[in-house]
């Protein structure tokens, strides 16, 4: 057993070296078949092990928007979503959809299949021993964690955009700054409702310890959303958070890109030094009640 002051967020990289080859079995685009009928018991016993723990434990955690699209993982057989069904439900909502990638993805492939409304979802599901650690995205974390959300316009627009704004930048050479806007909302993005934290961000929606951690323990700094902090301020994907930033409302993250010129916004930042994810002025903090 992993002890919890290290026990591992999901590591949602995405990455594999710039300019790899698909594996053997793998289109150009880096997709496989999901091949839903190869899946064992095994496997969808831990999809609705997890399933059952963390819609439970959410309930009042995550912001509502999270609970209201958690209905589009209701398919006609437990388990392991079947992609083709989820698809259709999917895309009827916002035009998204998922595929499943093996294992991790160069960037430039990843963010290209965000432009095309298509979310890279591993092929693989942790072990019944791993319940709690994950070295890299699985289908759990994938789905459960970005889907229910995905079906919110808002979401599946600014996903979208990051894209888009992560294409330039991998052009521009500044794909890291994209990758921390990406990090500190997508999957580790907390939004006040009325006047309490909540989670919308995937890694800690799939993650029981952390979603426990993020809300509940001392250690962590809880900052107010600032997008230029946030390109300025690196991570870890391999443990829980030093810092997680905090929107307003939810609704704020559809202007987060929108409202401003990202690629223009990166360049000003060359050259800037980072900052320290654990340092921030009292000011900048979120206090939670
Ligand atoms: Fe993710």
């Amino acid at each position: 057993m992993s002890h919890p002051q290290t026990l591992l967020a999901p590591a949602h990289s995405h990455r594999a070296p710039a300019g790899s080859e698909p594996p053997p079995g793998a289109a150009a685009d880096w997709t496989v078949p999901q091949h839903w009928d190869e899946l064992t018991d095994e496997d969808h016993w831990v999809w609705d092990t997890l399933f059952a723990r963390q819609k439970t434990l959410l309930h009042g955690r995550a912001v509502k928007e999270f609970e209201e699209g958690l209905d589009l993982l209701s398919l006609s057989r437990s388990g392991i979503p079947d992609f083709d069904e989820l698809n259709e439900k999917l895309a009827a909502r916002t035009g998204w959809t998922v595929v499943a990638v093996p294992d991790l993805i160069p960037d430039e492939v990843f963010f290209h299949h965000l432009t095309e409304r298509r979310l890279p979802v591993g092929d693989f599901i942790r072990s019944p021993k791993q319940l709690d650690y994950l070295g890299e995205p699985d289908v759990f974390h994938d789905v459960f964690g970005h889907v229910p959300l995905l079906a919110q316009p808002a979401v599946a627009e600014f996903m979208m955009e990051l894209g888009q704004v992560g294409l330039k930048a991998i052009e521009g050479n500044a794909i890291d700054r994209v990758s921390r806007l990406y990090w500190y909302t997508i999957e580790t993005g907390l939004a006040l409702e009325r006047d309490d934290v909540k989670i919308y961000g995937a890694g800690i929606l799939s993650s029981f310890g952390e979603t426990h951690y993020c809300l509940e323990s001392a250690r962590p700094r809880r900052l107010k959303f600032d997008l230029e902090r946030v390109l300025r301020t690196a991570y870890r994907p391999d443990e829980y958070q030093q810092c997680y930033f905090v929107l307003d409302r939810f609704d704020d993250l559809a202007s987060v890109i929108r409202g401003h010129d990202l690629t223009a916004l990166i360049a000003q930042l060359d050259g800037s030094p980072d900052l320290d994810p654990a340092s921030a002025g009292p000011d900048d903090e979120v206090r939670i009640p």
